[in-house]
């Protein structure tokens, strides 16, 4: 990594080389851009990719090295130079990126691309060894070291795993949690897991599928305390899980996965509108022409019904990139894109397109009994959103379906024998 930099020559600089950072650098210099580009990172490696933490590197037999996002010829080979450094602020009348060892680099367009960080645990007990987050590169490697077991089998078979929180990252935890025979307990304040992005049908199916696993759920449960015997000098490691109505989970380990805070602080700091997210609009520019953000930093309208959303997602990042790395260098936005994620829980792969609300119309396709099903969601009666559990077929027809915010006659929808795509029907005539 160069760190000799050149802190006076103008560049594009980008703050954060996450998905979204080394998403609008690769867009630039594949769209011609011949000028610098100068990636400011916090994390000081070569960039890598956040998905196969909590679904490859936690598992037993688990690869040591994580998956790079590209390769450091990659970004010699192009010139992207890369800088070890934490952005500290934003002098937008000169201009410049000052970073908190004292250095300054001065912008022509400046990047944020700060993502977001793990909500923190604010309960008692929370600062205890064995309580732990996921989200970088040493956090994976803390938590796998957790979740190995170690030459005591005694020790082993008494260990206990407690996730708070059964979103998509606490899912996968304990899911590799169990593949390690750790006694795992999911604590949600719920009545489902994942209740905030999918539908009862799924959230049934991954609970079936994680409780034949031997994890246990506990709904409606929210965390007082975390407890442990503290040495005189404070130190202490977790045991016990405490929660509202009294109960106590045994703890040698505990996760949270509590979601994300967007990581809008400089550029609040620097005046930018921002509001849980720094507010972009469709090309990815915030409040100032010559500042842009993309990622999980930001905040903007939905192109599906115009509602004010955050993104939490690798496809939502990189369609960021593009648009900014397009509008910098003159060219023409590229095309919506409807946002997509995906998650695995103990090999099974949940594959969503478009974004539900919980107040959508929900129709089953298939048999979650079977393992293999869909979910449609409608919204006025038009296709918003599609989960699909073992479909690539149907995930990809239910991405066309969401971008045409296409009708569909259910009847045809829910017969799984039919591709999805054959069920799109015209509006009623009183709808139209
Ligand atoms: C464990 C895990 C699993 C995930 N799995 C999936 C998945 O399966 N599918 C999916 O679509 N998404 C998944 N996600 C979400 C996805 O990784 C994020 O949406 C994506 O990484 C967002 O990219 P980003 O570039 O906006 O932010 P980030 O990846 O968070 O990168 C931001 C970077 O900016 C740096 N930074 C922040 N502030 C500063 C500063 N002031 N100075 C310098 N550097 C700074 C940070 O160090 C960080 O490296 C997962 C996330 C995690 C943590």
């Amino acid at each position: 990594m160069r760190e000799n930099i050149q802190t006076a020559s103008p560049a594009v600089v980008i703050v954060g080389s996450g998905h979204a950072g080394v998403g609008v650098a690769a867009g630039l210099r594949s769209r011609g851009w011949e000028g610098r580009i100068v990636l400011i990172d916090a994390e000081g490696q070569l960039p890598y990719e956040r998905p196969p933490l909590s679904k490859d590197l936690l598992v037993p037999g688990a690869p040591a090295e994580p998956v790079p996002m590209r390769k450091e010829s990659w970004f010699e080979s192009r010139g992207i130079e890369r800088v070890h450094g934490t952005a500290a602020s934003i002098d937008r009348g000169r201009r410049e990126v000052r970073l908190a060892d004292g250095r300054a680099l001065h912008y022509v367009k400046l990047i944020l691309a700060t993502g977001s960080t793990p909500r923190r645990l604010t309960v008692p007990g929370a600062d205890l060894d064995g309580v732990l987050m996921l989200k970088t590169l040493p956090d994976a490697r803390r938590l796998a070291a957790e979740l190995a077991p170690s030459s005591d089998t005694a020790q082993d078979a008494a260990r206990h795993v407690v996730v708070i929180g059964a979103g998509y990252i606490g899912l996968e935890v304990a899911a590799a949690a169990a593949k390690h025979g750790c006694r795992v307990t999911v604590l949600e304040f719920q009545d489902r897991v994942m209740s905030r992005v999918t539908s009862e049908p799924v959230s049934r199916f991954f609970e079936g599928l994680h409780g034949r696993a031997g994890t246990e759920f506990r709904f409606g449960a929210a965390v007082t305390a975390l407890e442990g015997t503290r040495s005189p000098d404070g130190a202490g490691r977790v045991e016990w899980v405490v929660t509202a109505d009294g109960a106590r989970h045994r703890a040698d380990v505990v996760v949270a996965g509590i979601g994300v805070i967007p990581e809008q602080g400089l550029a609040a700091d620097a005046g930018l509108e921002a509001s849980d997210g720094i507010l972009v609009d469709a090309g990815g520019r915030t409040s100032d022409p010559d500042i842009y953000a993309a990622g999980d930093a930001t905040r903007f309208a939905s192109l599906y019904d115009g509602a004010s959303q955050r993104l939490e997602c690798i496809q939502n990042a990189r369609a960021q990139a593009e648009a900014i790395a397009a509008d910098i260098t003159g060219q023409a936005p590229p095309a919506p894109e409807v946002p997509w994620f995906w998650t695995v829980q103990h090999g099974v792969r949940l594959q969503t397109a478009g974004v539900r609300h919980p107040d959508d119309d929900v129709l089953l396709r298939g048999d979650p009994a079977n393992g293999k099903f869909s979910v449609i969601y409608l919204r006025g009666g038009r296709v918003a959103a599609v989960d699909t559990v073992g479909s690539l077929a149907d995930f990809n027809a239910g991405k066309k379906l969401v971008a045409q915010r296409a009708t569909i006659d259910p009847s045809l929808a829910a017969d799984p024998s039919l591709p999805l795509d054959q069920a799109i029907a015209p509006l009623e005539p009183a709808a139209l």
